[in-house]
């Protein structure tokens, strides 16, 4: 596991290097992170580079339930077990029950065997102490420091970005950096209509810079918001002009866009893929571009227009 290293944005706010852009703000008696990393040996590198600088965490603010942002939860509640970890409501579900991410992208079901991983669920228990409620804009103070909550929602439910008092936003992963941007074409959005509006919502957000999770510091918000709809909405017509040439299946219509864009075979981004997919089919029905019906035995997509 490579080290991190402290990144200084502007004041009191940073990110940990690393493979994750960890936030790190630092207020007085407060250290709060942002997101915790992927697992316990992830949450060590970051809690030794703030121990050798005499920091304690006082929180965590987790920006959605994904177990790469959550993972590290676990390890630092052992290590703090006064740290305050908040959430919205939506993800604490999903942060807190290691089982139910599984059993969501197995219909409800029991998962498979597959599905127990840690790309899916956050792999040890840990407990959300502070709901973020309502899911709205709003400021929040945490000891001496306050900072500022904007919902973004479209990745998951109940994601958000967190603007400090010197104007860095952390938006989790309601946008990517440009390495993901390029190796993953079908980026993971669960709500298309939300994730459009979010995109609208980043771009007029007056922050000074933006600290992506996966990619890091970027200083040109607008542009990377406009490149992330336009993928979307490319995204969109394919599917939609797909469907135009023919009536499919949802199995099928998966399996024509992980040809379409080259993804590999394995489970974890099969479900991944369907859950876009069946989020891009809920869009397009909501525009009543296609129907959606049970024919066959099949839940199948039809094009209308
Ligand atoms: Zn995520």
């Amino acid at each position: 596991m490579s080290k991190v290293s402290l990144h200084a944005l502007k004041g009191n706010s940073y990110f940990a290097t690393g493979i994750f852009a960890i936030g790190i703000y630092q207020h007085d008696n407060t250290t709060i992170l942002i997101d915790s990393g992927s697992d316990d040996g992830h949450a060590k590198n970051v809690y030794d580079l703030l121990q050798a600088q005499g920091h304690s965490v006082t929180a965590i603010i987790n920006t959605h339930c994904h177990p790469d942002h959550c993972g590290g939860n676990h390890f630092f509640q052992k290590k703090f077990p006064d740290i305050k970890i908040y959430a919205t409501r939506d993800e604490k579900e999903l942060i807190e029950n290691p089982n139910l991410a599984p059993r969501c992208f197995c219909g409800g079901a029991a998962p498979f065997a597959g599905l127990q991983h840690k790309h899916i669920a956050p792999q040890k228990e840990t407990c959300v102490t502070n709901v973020i409620a309502p899911y709205s804009d709003q400021k929040l103070a945490i000891g001496s420091a306050e900072i500022k909550i904007v919902t973004l929602p479209g990745h998951t439910p109940g994601s958000i970005g967190i603007i400090t008092p010197e104007n860095i936003l952390y938006s989790g992963d309601a946008l990517f950096g440009t390495e993901t941007f390029n190796k993953h074409p079908m980026l993971f959005y669960t709500d298309i209509e939300n994730t459009l509006a979010s995109f609208k919502k980043l771009a007029s957000l007056p922050v000074d810079a933006c600290v992506l999770y996966h990619g890091g510091v970027i200083y040109d918000l607008p542009n990377v918001a406009k490149q992330h709809e336009m993928r979307i909405l490319e995204i969109k017509e394919v599917i939609l002009s797909t469907l135009q040439q023919q009536q499919l299946s949802i199995d099928l219509l998966t399996q024509k866009i992980m040809q379409h864009y080259k993804i590999p075979d394995n489970i974890i981004p099969f479900v991944l893929t369907q859950t876009a997919v069946r989020a891009y089919l809920t869009k397009l029905e909501q525009e009543k571009a296609i129907k959606l019906m049970v024919q066959d035995g099949l839940l199948q997509a039809m094009a209308i227009i």
